[in-house]
């Protein structure tokens, strides 16, 4: 992805899973966790109800051409995302899967003596606390934002107009860094801030370097 262009930014909101860490493992098991809660809502086996959400996915996704959260297929599905995510508190268990990188906890300390820097995540807020807690990157943000603040997922531009209001920066002062553009970057995008998408390590690490040569 090309750099973007920076008019000083002064704030940078990172989503976190998939961004701040990556593991196909925990993603994996944060799947088979909306499944299992699926499956015990319909009354349905563990396999079929992989299938129903397998479909029903496609199907939004190809409706309204963007990639689907859980959330939206939970929702879907005539589930309860609140449910979903005290199951998903239960249930989980980060530390299992997570590594500690002494890398990104540098990169973030580095950056947080010049910006002010945040968390805004489809995640709970209790798991947020503990992946950030477990990661080693609990001391540097100066805001976390959650799902459960208003239980409206992202991407929700009245949510990202809530956390730009309360960063309290203009949006082209706030980059926003994501693994996933549609649900991440996009709105962020369309109301005037910069975005940097980040999908491994490497582009996350990149992203210091990208901040200085923007300037
Ligand atoms: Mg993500």
């Amino acid at each position: 992805m090309s750099a973007f262009t920076a008019t000083r930014i002064e704030g940078i909101v990172f989503d976190l899973d998939g961004t701040l860490y990556v593991c196909d493992r925990f993603a994996a098991e944060i799947q088979n966790a909306s499944v299992s809660y699926i499956a015990g809502i319909k009354g349905l086996s563990h396999n079929d109800a992989e299938l129903l959400m397998t479909a029903t996915r496609a199907r939004l996704t190809e409706v309204s051409g963007t990639i689907q959260t859980i959330s939206a297929v939970c929702t879907e599905l005539g589930g309860n995302v609140q449910e979903l995510h005290r199951f998903f508190e239960r249930t989980l268990r980060p530390e299992a899967y997570l590594v500690r990188d002494e890398r990104v906890i540098r990169l973030l300390e580095r950056l947080a003596q010049q910006y002010s820097l945040y968390i805004y995540t489809n995640n709970n807020r209790v798991l947020t606390t503990r992946i950030m807690d477990y990661l080693g990157l609990d001391g540097v943000v100066h805001g976390i934002f959650t799902i459960d603040d208003t239980w409206r997922g992202k991407p929700d531009e009245e949510m990202v107009q809530g956390v730009l209001g309360r960063i309290g920066l203009s949006p082209h002062a706030v980059l926003f860094v994501g693994d996933r553009y549609d649900v991440d970057l996009r709105i962020p995008e369309q109301l005037g801030c910069p975005v940097y998408l980040s999908q491994n390590l490497e582009q996350l690490l990149r992203l210091e370097e990208e901040l200085l040569t923007s300037r």
